[in-house]
């Protein structure tokens, strides 16, 4: 009965309006594609649901409707759409929910941008039609290198600036040797960012940031703080010249009571630490968060290598088109190739994703090999997705706008579960209707199974 809950499903409501007859009016086919499927390769874990009928055999729920949206475009739907469940089993860290909503999309014989350029046109009828915000400008584009590089982060939220910097050529012959030796070291880096109005903080308040970064993969924090009276302060300013804290101060246009907080390693490593310090600080000193914040990221790469697993795997997902001129380094250097892919970015959330798919059945299954599957599993696991591409598939690509994540930000709410009718906990129950619970024996004898 709160007002605000009821507010929140009207927003959703209204957003959901939106969509439909953007897409409607721009010939997309609203297409319902089956709940229980086959297992889809989203990379999370599947819901499973056993088949009475089929003794041992199971149904998986769909992560997203990827594979029959690509087969939907082969069959000669140019534009399909549908705001359709999800389900992942995975441990619900942090904000998620086992099922949710998405705005599956899929279009025929366009490019990377003709298909950004409609979900943008899209986003911006659902602000209009949600907060009234005529949204005028174009949404920035920005490669996943330049994210990383940047904001230590592939979702930034680029409002509250503190944008990391490298600045290894500064202390390239520097009397501070964990810096000078990483500035002159292939591969490694020093990078900071400038924290504004944390170097009035006292050193033990500084000090503790350590723990912080730690959490990051930070084995320390070093850090430097230009004073309101003009001296520096800090452990380690001691082993810098007065020429190299002079070329600091410009590099980071550091002004007094501002912190500069340093990294140093590898590349991914010095952007994960970074990353999460400045959001940290974003945080900690409340620094204001105006308006919205809208952002593509895009050009990721097409793998990442797993350390759990030891192999390649997707950044997207296995059926994500290669950019064309790189296909060619799949044998010595997979992990330098980059994919039609773009992310849309909203206030530093992951809100939707999407890109250009394969359509050569050759290519799909050399891609397949490299992360992993023998022939005979790609067969059995994806034999009809690559058969259908035999048959002749149209250039093609689609987006997923994870629709809770937007409603969410647009109400203002702290959690997607303030914008859905009867979610769940974090832990996955639904304390309503109490489930999941215990079913009958005579259920469990149907479909052959017993409990532990
Ligand atoms: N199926 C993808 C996902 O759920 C989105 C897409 O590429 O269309 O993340």
């Amino acid at each position: 009965r709160r007002e605000k809950m009821t507010a929140n499903l009207k927003l959703r409501h209204q957003v959901t309006k939106a969509i439909r007859d953007y897409l409607n009016q721009a010939d997309f086919i609203d297409v319902e594609t089956p709940y229980l499927t086959k297992s889809t390769p989203e990379g999370a874990r599947d819901f499973l649901v056993p088949s009475r009928v089929f003794k041992n055999q199971f149904y998986a729920l769909p992560q997203s409707p990827q594979m029959l949206k690509q087969l939907l475009m082969g069959a000669g739907l140019e534009r399909y759409y549908q705001i359709v469940r999800c389900f992942r089993d995975e441990d619900l860290r942090g904000d998620r929910q086992p099922e949710f909503t998405q705005v599956d999309l899929e279009m025929s014989f366009v490019s990377e941008e003709d298909v950004r350029n409609l979900v943008e046109g899209m986003l911006k009828a659902v602000v209009k039609a949600s907060k009234g915000i005529e949204l005028t400008e174009a949404f920035p584009i920005i490669s996943y290198a330049q994210a990383m590089r940047r904001f230590g982060s592939d979702k930034p939220d680029t409002r509250i600036g503190m944008e990391l910097h490298d600045v290894s050529s500064v202390f390239a012959q520097s009397g501070f040797k964990l810096f000078s030796s990483a500035a002159n070291t292939e591969g490694q880096f020093v990078k900071a960012i400038n924290v504004k109005g944390a170097g009035t903080w006292p050193r033990s308040q500084v000090d503790k940031l350590a723990e912080v970064a730690a959490g990051f993969g930070a084995k320390g924090l070093a850090w430097v703080a230009f004073k309101e009276d003009g001296s520096v302060g800090g452990p380690i300013t001691k082993f810098f010249s007065p020429e190299e804290l002079e070329t600091l101060r410009a590099e980071m246009s550091a002004e007094p009571k501002d912190l500069i907080l340093f990294a140093v390693g590898g590349r991914l490593e010095t952007d994960e630490i970074l990353g999460g310090m400045r959001l940290h600080m974003a945080r900690v000193l409340e620094v204001p968060r105006e308006g919205h914040d809208f952002l593509w990221v895009v050009n990721f790469p097409l793998f990442h290598w797993d350390e759990e697993t030891q192999s390649y795997a997707s950044e997207h997902m296995p059926f994500t088109q290669p950019n064309e001129d790189q296909i060619d380094l799949l044998d010595t250097d997979p992990l330098s190739i980059g994919s039609h892919t773009y992310d849309f970015v909203m206030d530093g959330f992951e809100a939707g994703g999407g890109g250009m798919r394969i359509h050569n059945a050759d290519l799909q299954l050399r891609i397949l090999e490299k992360l992993g599957f023998t022939k005979e599993r790609a067969e059995a696991q994806f034999g009809f997705l690559m058969e259908a591409l035999t048959y002749g598939a149209p250039p093609m690509g689609g987006f997923a706008l994870g629709l809770d994540r937007v409603c969410m930000l647009l109400a203002g709410a702290d959690s997607i579960r303030d914008v859905m009718a009867f979610p769940k906990t974090t832990s996955g129950s639904d304390l309503m209707s109490a489930a999941p619970s215990p079913v009958t024996d005579d259920q469990l004898k149907e479909v052959s199974l017993r409990t532990l």
